[in-house]
């Protein structure tokens, strides 16, 4: 907390409140992240993304600690398998930011477990006696926290499974710790007998830094596939100009818009949550407007962890006469067929 009262986002008379939220909440942010913040806009986006707020004290019943329930799908410590053809592996508990929205917050931060030595070896021996796993999912945590040498050694390890075709690994660290994506780093994504996949999560159309965009082409020069995970949030992208502009930034990096999430019912994060038909409005609007490249898929993870809804807008209506198609300026057109 001193460190953000050092860098004018908090005042000293605040910071002692707050420290309630940081004794609960993991609290950081990377030098990069800090340039963005307009000091003199309270409602900055980076800055709602990152600064604690004592609104994250106000926890709602409906919310929950662990709102996708993993733990129900764990078979191991640090792999939760919910869907037959792939596994997550959770490979480190921090990341070089904590977003206040985090879905995973009351399991993330510093001094949580790192999957490691014998849990490890538990989790690929896992994989190699399950034929159906086609994808390994990394994330944590945030898996780009991994040395180089780590991240290579987990690469090879679940290169060497036959049955593994996909690893792919979703990081924020491209866009708010973009040093950390080298050329060794990103060498070490890579291995004979995988195509490597990263999702890149980025919630607002200031993340592109030019550092960022650097990190972002890296990957794509040594041909990872990259597409985009970003969470629709009150207050940071819950604006049409500003998704256009945000799916616009992700389509000229060579990022293929994939999920917009609605955000989980994690605790005390009520303040970002939108109505969804909202979000659906929004969503009309990106179709109206973006090219196809651009458009994500909005989801929702089911509370209780039973699937990702898709929850666009539809654009299809049954009538007596056959169907009905919604075009983007409102209309609809009569479909026989
Ligand atoms: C979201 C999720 C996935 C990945 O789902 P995709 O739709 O393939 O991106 C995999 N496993 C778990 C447990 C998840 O929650
Ligand atoms: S980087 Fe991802 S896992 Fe880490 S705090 Fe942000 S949303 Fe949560």
């Amino acid at each position: 907390m001193a460190d953000l009262v050092a860098h004018g986002l908090v005042t000293s008379k605040d910071a002692e409140s707050l420290d309630a939220v940081a004794a609960r909440y993991a609290v950081a942010v990377t030098p990069t992240m800090l340039g963005l913040i307009d000091r003199a806009d309270p409602q900055d986006p980076i800055r709602a993304q990152f600064v604690p707020t004592m609104r994250e004290l106000q926890q709602s019943p409906e919310e929950s600690a662990d709102p996708i329930d993993d733990a129900a799908f764990s078979p191991l410590p640090g792999l939760v398998h919910r869907y037959a053809d792939r596994v997550l592996l959770k490979v480190v508990s921090v990341c070089p930011v904590y977003c206040r929205f985090c879905f995973r917050r009351e399991m993330v931060g510093p001094g949580g477990e790192a999957l490691v030595g014998e849990n490890l070896d538990q989790a690929l021996a896992y994989i190699r006696a399950r034929p159906e796993i086609f994808e390994v999912i990394l994330t944590g945590g945030d898996p780009f926290m991994l040395s180089p040498r780590r991240a290579r050694e987990l690469t090879q390890a679940i290169a060497a499974i036959e049955h593994v075709k996909i690893v792919r690994w979703h990081t924020r660290v491209p866009v708010v710790a973009p040093e950390r994506v080298s050329d060794d780093f990103v060498q070490a994504l890579c291995a004979k007998g995988v195509t490597t996949w990263v999702a890149v999560h980025a919630n607002h159309p200031r993340e592109f830094t030019p550092a960022a965009q650097a990190a972002i082409t890296r990957m794509r020069e040594v041909g990872i596939s990259l597409v985009s995970q970003s969470v629709l949030l009150r207050g940071v992208n819950d604006r049409l100009d500003v998704l256009q502009d945000l799916m616009r930034g992700f389509v000229a990096l060579g990022v293929k818009p994939y999920y917009l999430h609605h955000p989980d019912l994690a605790p005390g994060t009520g303040h970002f949550r939108l109505p969804i038909a909202e979000g659906q409005e929004l969503m009309r609007g990106l179709r109206r407007t973006l090219t196809g490249l651009a458009q994500p898929t909005y989801v929702l993870d089911v509370p209780g962890g039973a699937f990702k809804a898709p929850l666009d807008p539809s654009y299809l209506q049954v009538s007596e006469g056959g169907l009905q198609l919604l075009d983007g300026t409102g209309h609809w057109h009569d479909y026989k067929g």
